[in-house]
This record gives structure tokens, sequence and C-alpha cells, in this order.
């Protein structure tokens, strides 16, 4: 069994080896403090349990952070584990290493519940969330890699547990924070646990090749040093084995047998500069044969982690394959120890808050078109966590809301039935009002009971989510029926009114039946009930029965039709217009001159100013443009009258045709022969060997204009008859 002055001697060792500056007073103070909190509690395997915040403080000093973060470590299980406070501790060490504790405490007491992808993701998040100091993490990475060490005095349950919770949730942080070296010792580590038989044959195979493995790795390695001194490049080589979990995920992703694994060996040269780099990449690519297609370059493009190297495989005289990373030695601090290795260079300058500190990860992803990189940037800033906020249920379930979010879109988010049964909440055990703001970790319930009256309208203004306000309003639209009834039909009513039909109408039950199929309802209560809840505006039910409605709230009289003096009746193309206007019994009707609407076209009316009612073709481009909304009100329903159409109505037609001898005779034969009464009948050239024609006649209503467009169609040379508008 290790004694705890070995572990002491060890941890202090590291921090002269990484964290020379280090306050060693305070830290000799804090191993006293952990010492005798933890006095009477052991390790699972028996030890003094101090043994484990001296192994955690070894690794935090490892990878190079701060005396705080040391004394976080050295202190870290106090608050969960001993009686000790937050105020004791910001007593005798100040308050930022209080709250280093007081957050990796936190950071102890999230459930791990689940192994659902989404959860997982959530719960990573949360850990940046919850982390307001990029310490607490990196102090909580190395207690899981210390536990993770020391996991075979575990029960074989929580083994497995445990290790499946580091490969979901550590090793995936470890490796966002750039930390390979921690990566790697974690997956490998929860490998062993996780899948045995598999960890165990690589282990094998490794071990069994293990001697020619060094020959090989000496042999590359003083060819590349050889090659590199001739030409006087200086350089440190490492060769190495590929870790096994890497080795069994190329096995499972390749489907692949050990034996038939690319490549199990890499190796690392590291150079001064960067321009180095570029040089030993020429060597090796002379020296060995290059594998196409498995060069990288991550300097000039980093990954969203910061690493940086060059990457390249070949192939060597014996032809076993092998990965060459280059880089300089800055580059190798950071994928070795990622973020922290920033941390360290950080320290001596001047000191910043976590906002400086990010500011130059932001940097140097910001050129990165990489899509990772900004989800990187996202879940390593915690202030970009502004718009989440992340909670628990009382089971460790974590769910993710906008922030700001309230017991009410919590309620919501679990499930649409908690939110319309919710009588109360409470927030970490304590009675919290709808109203309340969640914060990031908060163990919320939600109060349901069954005779609930369901939510209230407030409701609406309090939540923060859409997915909240979306099943609120749903709620009101199956639960208050009745009132959506009354309501809907109140605005039904009034847009009645508005466009000058008087609800009386609707006691026709042959024109209920022909608005139901217009508006395609089954009854007026659900037409009623839609409206209420806004599903639909009185405004459009009202424009889509709107024919039928002129119908039968006026039966045209003959004396009801305008009366136009001689000069109108000039200007209008119809002496009897035969159009109907909504509310309106007698009025001036002139027809638009753009779009010469004929009976049967869908028509709408625009109350001029002193000059009646102009009626255009509802398709009209002038309408479109003209319909603002501030002169919405002076839009009208209008409608065909639909009598005996004594006059016919002018029109104007467009045809596109080829330039042809003899087409305005073709085209005249036809009108001829249809009885149609031309006004102008004029044709010009267009481009490409293309001709216009504008022919502009009289029809009665719109079956008889189709069938003139038609027969012009049908004329030879013609590619195209439209409406005309101008
Ligand atoms: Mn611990």
């Amino acid at each position: 069994m290790e004694s705890i002055e070995q572990h002491y001697q060890s941890m202090v060792q590291a921090i002269e080896n990484y964290t020379p500056t280090a306050d060693m007073l305070r830290i000799n103070a804090a191993v006293d403090f952990a010492s005798r909190k933890h006095a009477n509690q052991k390790r699972k395997d028996g030890s003094p349990y101090v043994i484990h915040p001296l192994a955690v403080a070894e690794i935090v000093a490892e990878i190079g952070l701060d005396t705080d973060a040391i004394l976080g470590a050295l202190l870290h299980d106090c608050i969960e584990d001993t009686d000790t406070t937050f105020d004791e501790i910001t007593e005798h060490f100040g308050r930022a290493v209080a709250e280093l504790v007081e957050g990796v405490t936190k950071l102890t007491r999230v459930q791990y519940s689940t192994t659902e992808e989404q959860q997982m993701e959530n719960l990573r998040k949360m850990f940046m969330a919850m982390s307001k100091d990029i310490r607490v993490i990196l102090i909580k990475i190395a207690d899981r890699l210390h536990n993770t060490r020391t996991l075979q005095y575990q029960s074989p349950d929580k083994q497995v547990l445990k290790s499946r919770e580091t490969m979901d949730i550590y090793a995936p942080l470890a490796h966002r924070l750039g930390m390979q070296k921690i990566k790697w010792e974690l997956e490998d580590l929860s490998l062993r646990y996780l899948e045995p038989d598999a960890y165990n044959e690589i282990m094998t195979y490794l071990a069994d090749r293990e001697e020619l493995s060094r020959q090989f790795m000496e042999k590359i390695q003083s060819q590349v040093s050889d090659r590199l001194q001739t030409v006087g490049i200086r350089c440190t080589i490492y060769g190495r084995v590929k870790h096994v979990y890497s080795i069994y995920r190329k096995m499972l992703a390749q489907g692949k047998s050990l034996d038939e694994i690319y490549d199990l060996y890499a190796f690392r040269v590291i150079v001064d500069t960067i321009a180095d780099c570029y040089n030993v990449l020429g060597h090796i690519h002379d020296l060995y044969k290059l594998v196409p297609g498995r060069f990288k370059d991550y300097i000039s493009t980093p990954k969203p982690n910061m690493y940086q190297s060059l990457h390249t495989t070949v192939i060597g005289k014996d032809g076993r394959p092998f990965e060459v990373q280059i880089r300089t030695w800055a580059m190798h601090e950071t994928a070795e120890y990622g973020i922290a290795a920033h941390w360290k260079y950080k320290q001596n300058g001047a000191g910043g808050g976590t906002e400086q500190q990010f500011e130059w990860v932001r940097r140097l992803l910001e050129n990165q078109q990489d899509v990772d990189a900004e989800d990187y940037i996202h879940s390593l800033k915690m202030d970009m966590f502004d718009d989440e906020v992340f909670v628990f249920t009382p089971r460790g379930k974590v769910i993710s809301l906008p922030s700001g979010s309230t017991p009410i879109d919590f309620a919501y988010a679990i499930h649409s039935e908690v939110g319309n049964h919710l009588i109360g909440a409470k927030i970490n055990n304590r009675i919290a009002s709808y109203d309340a703001v969640l914060k990031n970790g908060d163990i919320v319930e939600a109060i349901t009971a069954q005779g609930s009256r369901g939510p209230s309208r407030d409701w609406l203004k309090i939540c923060k989510s859409n997915q909240a306000r979306i099943k609120i309003r749903q709620w009101f639209k199956k639960e208050k029926r009745d009132e959506n009834i009354v309501r809907g039909k109140a605005s039904f009513d009034a847009e009645l009114r508005r466009v000058a039909i008087s609800p009386a109408v609707l006691q026709n039950d042959e024109l209920v039946a022909l608005i139901l199929k217009k508006v395609s309802f089954e009854s007026m209560e659900d037409l009623y009930a839609t409206i209420g809840y806004g599903g639909m505006t009185a405004q459009k039910a009202v424009n889509r029965a709107q024919e039928e409605l002129l119908r039968f709230s006026r039966v045209p009289q003959k004396e009801d039709i305008p009366k136009l003096s001689v000069r109108e009746q000039a200007r209008s193309r119809h002496s009897d217009s035969g159009v109907l206007v909504a509310g309106i019994d007698s009025c001036m009707i002139k027809f638009a001159r753009c779009c010469t609407p004929v009976p049967g076209d869908d028509i709408v009316g625009f109350i001029t100013k002193g000059f009646g009612v102009s009626v255009h073709r509802a398709d009209c481009p002038n309408v479109k443009t003209a319909r603002t909304p501030e002169n919405s009100d002076r839009w009208i329903p209008v409608s065909w009258a639909g009598g005996e159409e004594s006059e016919p109505f002018t029109t104007t037609l467009e045809i596109e045709s080829l330039d042809r001898d003899g087409l305005v005779l073709d085209l005249a034969t036809v009108l001829t022969t249809l009885k149609l009464k031309v006004k102008e009948l004029s044709a010009r050239s267009i481009a490409a060997g293309k001709a216009q024609t504008t022919l502009t006649f009289s029809v009665h209503n719109l079956d008889e204009l189709s069938l003139v467009r038609q027969k012009v169609r049908a004329v030879a040379g013609v590619t195209d008859v439209r409406r005309g508008h101008n």
C-alpha cells in the first residue's frame, strides 16, 4: 500500500517540475487541512483517504495549473465528504479557492443517470455552464482520472457504471479542452472495464510484439534523426504504439482484425519552428513512401480544440505503415494539455478574468470554417451559455431550457400534461413561484394535481420557451372551446357588419351549408372555435365565403343598380355594371383599365376618391402593390351580379408568337369567325424573331373569353396568350 508520504513527495515533485512558482506554504497548509478533515476516512482499498486529494493535486500540478487550483484539488472533497464549510475554506485559503471547491462539489453532485446521447450532450454542456471557472472542470477531470486509475477496488457494477460515465462525459470533455494525454488514459482505462475481452486481446497482441515494436521504432527513429542531423534540423523524436482505445475503435469502425489494422505506430517529431515542421515533412516524404490521402495540415488549419501538427502516413522499407506527426514544442504542449497549457503561459503575464482567457481561443478559431469549431467555442465559453440554462428533474434528468425560463417552462418541457396540471413548483426543495427564474444546476420539481384548473392566460407572459407557449395555446384551443366559440362568433359577426352584411343572413341554412363548404368546417361552432383561439381570422373566413354571403344578403333589385351620369357612362365600359358592392346600395362602378375584368373573374373593389368603386381582377398586379395597410379599409368585397349581361365587357389579350407573314390576317379570321367586336389589334416585332400582338375586344363573360384564348392559341406560330395588364 502506498503511503501518504509517498504521494506527498510525488506531488511535490510534479509541482517542482511543472509549476515551480507555486506557493508551497499555502500548499502545505492545505495538505494539513485536508489530512485533518479526512483523518477518519479510508479509500476503498483501505488506504488513508487523503491520498486521493494528494494524487489529484499531483495531476493538476502536472497539467500546469496555478497554486489556487492545486489548493482546490487538495480540498476538493472537503465540502462534500467532511463537515467543512465554504466559509471555513474562505477563511483559511481565500474566496477564490473556496469557489473552486464549491464548483467541484456541484459537479460531483450531478447525477449521471442516462445513456441517451442528447442527455449526455446536455450533461457535458451543463458541466461547462456550471463551471464558471475553467479550473473547476480541470480539477474535476483530474479527480476522475485518479478515480479511474484506482477503479480496480470498486465493485464490478460500479466499475462499468463509472467507466461508461467517463467515456460519455469526461473523455469528450478532455478532448474538447484539447487534453489528449488525459483523454487517452481515460479511454484506455474505461475500455478495460467496458470491453474487457477486446481490451485484453489488444493488450496481449501488443505485449507479444513488444520487442519487435521496440526494434521497429528504434530503427525508424534513428533513420529520421540521422537524416535531420545531416541537414542541420534540431529535433526530438518519440515513437509509440497507438493507444488501445484508438486501435479498438479502428477495428470496430473498419470491421478489421488486429492484424489488418493499418497503422499501429505513430512517431512524433518535435522541432523549434514552424518552418522546420514543413522541412521535416519534406524529408520524411523523401525517406519513405507516402500513403496518398493521409496528409493533413493542422498547422495552417488547427483543429477546433486548438490542436496543431502536420500529419502524414508513410510506408517503411519492410512495408509497415506508420504515422508521423510533426509539430513545434509549443504545439506539443497544447496537444498534451490543451487549454491548460495555455493557462500556464497566461499565468506569467497579466492576470485576466475568464473572459480574457477565452478571447484567444476565439481568435484562434475565428478564421476556421469548421462547424465543430463553433460548437467548441459554444461549449467552452461560459458566457455563451447566456441563452441556455440546464436544470435537473428530481430524478437527475437534465433539462435544457432557454435562459430566463421559469417553472412553467420546465413543466411543459417535461410533458404537456405536467404543464397543464401544474399547481406549484419547488426549486432545490423550496416552494417557488411560477415566475422564478431557473439557474444552472437547480433541481426543479413540478407539483401537479389532476383537478387543477389548467394554465392561465398570464402564463403566456411568464413563460420563456416557445414549447410552453405553444402547448398553453393548444390547451386553450381544446379546453376552452365554449369560451372560444363565443369569442369567435362575436368577431365573425363583427366582421360581417364591417362589410355591411347583417349577421341575420346566417339564419339561412342553405347559406350556412355553402359557407361551411367554403371554409372547410363541419359546423359553424367549429369555425367560431377556430376563430376564437386564433387559428383563423374572422376576416379570412368572411372573405372565403364572400360571394355566397353577398348573394344571400342582398338579392339585386333593378332600382338598386347604381345610376351613372352620362359622362360616367362614357368612362365606364358598361352602363349596367353588373357588379354588386358589399354594403353599398348605390354607387358608381368603373372597371379598371389595367386588368379589364370580365364576368367570372375573381374581382375586388377599391373605393376611389370621388369616382365610386373601381373594380379590379383579384390577381391584378396593381391590386397587390396598392393593397397597403394604410388603405386596407378602402378595399371592399365585390361580386358579379350574375344577371343577364346585356352589354359586353372590353378586355385585352397579349399574344406572343413567331413573327411570320400573314399572322395578323390569321388572327383576324379567327376573331371574325367568333363574331367578336374587335376594338384594337396591333402587332409589333420583338426580339429573336418574335412578335407581340395586343388584342382589345368585347366579351360577355369569362367562358367566352376562354374560348377566344383557346382559338387564338391554336393559330399557327402563337406561343403564348395572356390576359393584358397595363
Ligand atoms: Mn474526489
